[in-house]
């Protein structure tokens, strides 16, 4: 029984104690409810009993680029960030999850070394359309596409017609398309050079405008489900709002500013990129408009010799941003600083993501569901040192920050994370809670 004087419950924030059995929440009753000869954990007066995140965007890289980050690296960061589940993305591992082989290796390559729940984006390329039934039944929570560059050759874009057959196939599967939104023929290659400027610049919003209305229309046209993946042009909230598309964004667009990334600063590359503060601003109203409805981290590590630190060259550094430990006090250190509330953090990082993967069990504190749970000191504040991430790479854009909330403890399923063994397991969709 885990007792809190401030427990975030899908009905409000308020003392409660949580009782667990078996590794789900059996009930919830008020704060001195009797123990009835249970274990009881009694939580400090300054933390909030959150649900553990959800968080839908990971690149773990294993396995083929284990050596960017792996199942065990990523998950025990995972768990200290208070995320319980990650969903990882269908690459930048070899193969990538594109069929049925490379989930199963997927699944075979995390078993044993999770200390979360973990579940498998599967990947949709060009040639896919015509045999996704196979990711979908072996338990792909939907199917990713990319409508630029990936970045990396095994995962090529798809054309509209491309993305149309994709849809199409999804729509009638019942699953989720999944979609990097820029548009290929808006955007120019990297300019070389040490100035953020020009990168920025050679990925314009219009870039992301221009896509996000074509996934509206071809989502309209083939009735699937589309969401939009790591929104970073405010421009598109607009086009997004009434239509039939979701959209997510991440916490480098939310708390991070082009005009502060200095030269050579390549640890703040990522795609589509960080934009100017007056765009961010217009994130958080998307937010607080509730246009948006996740906020994951994206997660996309790589080696620190990738990032070209020595020659500070935005163009020839891999573009990707790791946070998947810091991206709950990222987020709460902005979202508290513009007046929002934690329950709005909830419900931007865990019932909206386990909502978008259709994870009943995950996300909340309600009777039924698994116990993953967060112990989450709102006003307490830390700096971050890399030195203390578990990311694979330590190389982070908010080193040297000072950010609120700090994650005392967090547990899954009833047991504690990361723990001495791993305690995570393999989801697949449709799980039941
Ligand atoms: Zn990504």
């Amino acid at each position: 029984m885990i007792r809190a004087r401030r427990a975030l419950l899908p009905g409000g924030t308020g003392p409660a104690s949580v009782r667990v059995s078996q590794g789900k929440i059996a009930g919830i009753g008020p704060y001195d409810a009797a123990a009835g000869g249970a274990d009881e954990v009694v939580l400090a007066g300054d933390e909030v009993l959150l649900p553990g995140l959800v968080d839908t965007h990971v690149h773990v890289n294993e396995p083929g680029r284990t050596d960017w980050e792996g199942f065990a690296t990523a998950t025990r960061a995972a768990a200290a960030g208070g995320i319980t589940t990650i969903i990882d993305m269908p690459l930048n591992s070899i193969p990538p999850t594109t069929d049925g082989a490379a989930l199963r290796l997927k699944r075979e390559s995390a078993a044993g070394q999770i200390h979360v729940d973990v579940g498998f984006w599967g990947g949709a390329v060009p040639g896919s359309a015509g045999r996704m039934q196979e990711l979908h039944e072996a338990g792909a929570f939907g199917f990713k596409v990319f409508l630029a560059d990936s970045g990396v050759p095994e995962f090529p874009p798809v054309d509209r017609a491309g993305l149309a057959a994709v849809m199409a196939e999804a729509a009638a599967l019942g699953s989720l398309v999944i979609v990097h939104a820029e548009d290929a023929a808006a955007l120019q290659p990297s300019p070389a050079g040490r100035s953020y400027g020009p990168f920025l610049r050679s990925r314009p919003a219009m870039a992301e405008v221009t896509a996000i209305r074509t996934v509206i229309d071809v989502a309209e046209r083939t009735g699937a489900r589309a969401h939009v993946l790591h929104l970073s042009a405010a421009d598109a909230a607009g086009l997004i709002a009434g239509s039939r598309v979701t959209a997510e964004t991440c916490p480098h667009y939310l708390a991070l500013a082009a005009e502060e990334i200095s030269d050579g600063a390549t640890q703040f590359k990522c795609c589509p990129p960080i934009r100017e503060r007056a765009n961010r601003e217009r994130l958080w109203q998307a937010l607080a408009d509730g246009i948006i409805g996740c906020v994951v981290s994206d997660h996309s590590p790589c080696p620190p010799g990738l990032k070209q630190l020595d020659t500070g060259d935005f163009g020839a550094a891999w573009g990707g941003i790791s946070s998947v430990q810091l991206a709950l006090p990222v987020v709460w250190t902005q979202a508290r600083q513009r007046g929002l509330a934690l329950d709005d953090v909830a419900r931007w990082m865990a019932s909206g993501p386990a909502g978008l993967a259709g994870l009943a069990g995950k996300g909340r504190i309600a009777p039924g569901a698994d116990a993953d749970l967060v112990a989450f000191a709102p006003e307490d504040s830390f700096v971050v040192e890399p030195e203390r991430l578990y990311h694979r790479h330590r190389l982070t854009p908010y080193a040297g920050r000072r950010l609120h909330g700090v994650v005392r403890r967090t547990w899954l399923r009833g047991a504690p994370v990361p723990g001495p063994r791993p305690a995570g397991r393999l989801l697949t969709r449709g799980t039941a809670p």
